[in-house]
């Protein structure tokens, strides 16, 4: 696993001219070393589940593969306090692993959790940055442990730095305006409290409501010079494809169209699929490639860093159908929608619910 094969594809553009367009993807034996002794969700399996999944398909080779590498010191500082980060060190210790603990009641770390989490940050802030500088190359980073719980200075529900927030201050340190979108089940609490007063980077958010961590109420837009630049869309159990379309399309794209990113980076998390037990939602894999193909109609330099996602089958699944979009949008094996749900009306609870942020956020 993890063979480094690379290759390219052409996309014709409007112009007539052939474009090089290329999707970067990055995992690595690194990100297998955060594991507990003992049952948790969260564990190496599902990285394992994933790439066996690229090695079985006909999308191996499609692939830019990047080496992970760890975040500098300067790109964690933007995000994460001195404070926060000396306090991992001396928990966890960089260059002598110090066994096993626990951060929060849902976090735990190992040997191997410093330099899986140093890279998972680093790794995510790499490809964003390849992405930030091209013509509108796109790229998944398949990085564990995962990031969005994490705050300045506090691990939470599974996460110990904040990839996905890591990576926009890097964006946006080279000038470029980045939107985060998170559709993770989960509100993504770390990465809103980081970007909440900031109003640089847009945070949009969707997911269940109410539900862990029990932040994300559609109120909550920012404060300052954050305000407006936050936008939860929380959604009730059970919600699925016709209900996650319709916010894409009623809410999050007119948002981003207005923001208007050079970057768009996403919280992927794919634990609101239906087989999925951590939580409540009815996605399916195809769900999340028609997700990721209407944030492509806005901007083309995309990545796509992991977060959660539990079941290992729907998990890599999931992986693959956005692979599938990423790699070759427009051609003959891109995504195209396979109607399951065609026909099945959204939920007149959702429906009032996207009215009402339309209202509040001025779409
Ligand atoms: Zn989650």
């Amino acid at each position: 696993m993890f063979t480094d094969k690379s290759s390219c594809f052409f996309v014709p553009v409007s112009s007539g001219k052939i474009q090089t367009m290329k999707t970067y993807l990055s995992s690595g034996e690194v990100f297998l070393g955060h594991k507990l002794v003992g049952e948790h969700p969260e564990r190496p399996e599902r990285l394992q589940a994933i790439e066996a999944a690229i090695e079985g398909s006909d999308l191996l080779g499609k692939f830019r593969r990047i080496p992970p590498r760890p975040a500098t010191t300067e790109e964690l500082l933007r995000v994460h306090s001195a404070a926060y980060l000396a306090d991992l060190r001396q928990r966890m210790g960089d260059l002598q692993p110090k066994g096993q603990g626990w951060l929060d009641p849902d976090t735990y770390y190992g040997p191997g959790t410093y330099q899986a989490a140093l890279h998972a940050a680093g790794t995510a802030c790499d490809l964003a940055l390849r992405i930030a500088n091209s013509d509108g190359d796109n790229g998944f980073a398949l990085v564990r442990p995962p990031g969005h719980h994490a705050s300045a200075d506090r691990a939470m529900g599974f996460c110990l730095l904040n990839n996905v927030a890591v990576a926009a201050a890097a964006v946006r340190a080279t000038g470029r305006r980045v939107s985060i979108v998170d559709f993770d089940v989960h509100h993504g609490n770390g990465t809103e409290d980081i970007f909440a007063r900031d109003g640089g980077v847009q945070v949009i958010s969707l997911h269940q409501f109410p539900f862990y961590p029990g932040s994300g109420a559609a109120t909550s837009i920012g404060e300052g010079n954050g305000r407006g630049a936050i936008l939860n869309i929380p959604l009730p159990e059970a919600s699925a494809g016709p209900e996650y379309k319709l916010a894409m399309r009623k809410v999050v794209i007119p948002a981003l169209r207005r923001f208007d990113p050079d970057v768009i980076l996403v919280s992927a998390g794919f634990d609101g699929h239906a087989q999925d037990s951590l939580a409540g939602m009815s996605l399916l894999e195809d769900d999340y490639a028609a997700m990721v193909a209407s944030l492509l109609t806005v901007q083309t330099r995309l990545l796509l860093v992991l977060e959660g996602g539990y079941q290992p089958s729907a998990l890599s699944a999931s992986v693959l159908a956005v692979l599938r979009v990423l790699t070759d949008p427009s051609g003959p094996s891109g995504y195209r929608p396979s109607g399951h749900d065609a026909g099945v009306a959204p939920s007149d609870a959702v429906r009032k619910l996207l009215a009402e942020l339309q209202k509040l956020h001025g779409l």
